[in-house]
């Protein structure tokens, strides 16, 4: 089954139309990569399928669900805030900048939403935000702040964070391309063994060793359309 399925969308920034009609389906544990040029709306598509954005027209939906709003009937009602932050939790977002807390150290930037929006016991989120980090290859820089870690160590706490939700989908903008070359091996590990650990993935990268040999979709976007699409070892081998 589908877990984000695109029919139609659209989304423009007043007259600027950055997707043109996006159809495509990300299937349940799958690794959905998504390539083409900057400002061909990789990271629109991405923000709209995690509620930071709304579609014009078409429609997204998202293990099921219409993405932003509520059907009652035939009609369609736009969720009220409180209701997509319900929705957003599921869903892990990983971004080019780490975007830690800078004043907790990494085991807290890992509790934090499980304990304040979860409303897990304190003591039950320590123990398994310890076993993320051990996870991410991370189990001896839990006291450590991110001001402390490299780029790449960082990178891997956030995923970390994201996963402490139990997120249904993960979503990486450009996760490496922050990094530089020599600790992004490192975050790609990570995000492979996540991969076999059957999580759904949707991944704007510029990494297409990662692509090919990690994906099982992808999908080349230029100018705000699917241009190509398919599986990643036949998209990638007429550059
Ligand atoms: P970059 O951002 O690396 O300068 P682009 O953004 O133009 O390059 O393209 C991203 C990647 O997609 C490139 O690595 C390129 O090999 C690949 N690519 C470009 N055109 C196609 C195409 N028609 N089909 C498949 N892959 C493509
Ligand atoms: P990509 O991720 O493929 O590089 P983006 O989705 O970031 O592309 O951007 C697609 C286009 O949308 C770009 O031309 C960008 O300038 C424009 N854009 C993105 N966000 C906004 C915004 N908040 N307001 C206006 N234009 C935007």
């Amino acid at each position: 089954s589908a877990m984000v399925k695109a029919e139609g969308v659209h989304k423009s920034y007043g007259n600027v139309e950055v997707l043109k009609g996006i159809d495509l389906e990300v299937a349940t544990g799958e690794v959905f990569c998504l390539i083409g040029p900057s400002g061909s709306g990789k990271s629109t598509f991405l923000r709209c399928i995690n509620h930071l954005e709304k579609v014009n027209a078409g429609r997204l939906y998202v293990d099921g669900e219409l993405v932003g709003y509520r059907q009652k009937g035939d009609k369609l009602y736009e969720l009220k805030d409180n209701e997509v932050a319900l929705k957003r939790r599921d869903i892990g977002m990983v971004f080019q900048r780490f975007n830690l807390f800078p004043h907790m150290t990494a085991l807290q930037n890992i509790c934090e939403a499980p304990i304040q929006v979860k409303r897990v016991p304190t003591r039950q989120a320590r123990e398994r935000a310890a076993q993320l980090l051990e996870r991410v290859g991370l189990a001896d820089k839990a006291d450590s702040y991110p001001s402390q870690l490299s780029g790449g160590q960082q990178q891997r706490v956030a995923i970390a964070r994201a996963l402490a939700m139990d997120p249904k989908l993960m979503l990486f903008d450009e996760p490496t391309s922050a990094l530089d070359p020599e600790l992004v091996g490192d975050v790609l590990d990570v995000m492979r063994d996540l991969a076999e650990s059957g999580m759904t993935m949707v991944v704007v990268t510029h990494e297409m060793g990662f692509a090919r040999e990690v994906g099982d979709s992808l999908v080349f976007m230029d100018g705000g359309v699917v241009v190509e699409s398919g599986d990643p070892r036949e998209v990638l081998t007429n550059p």
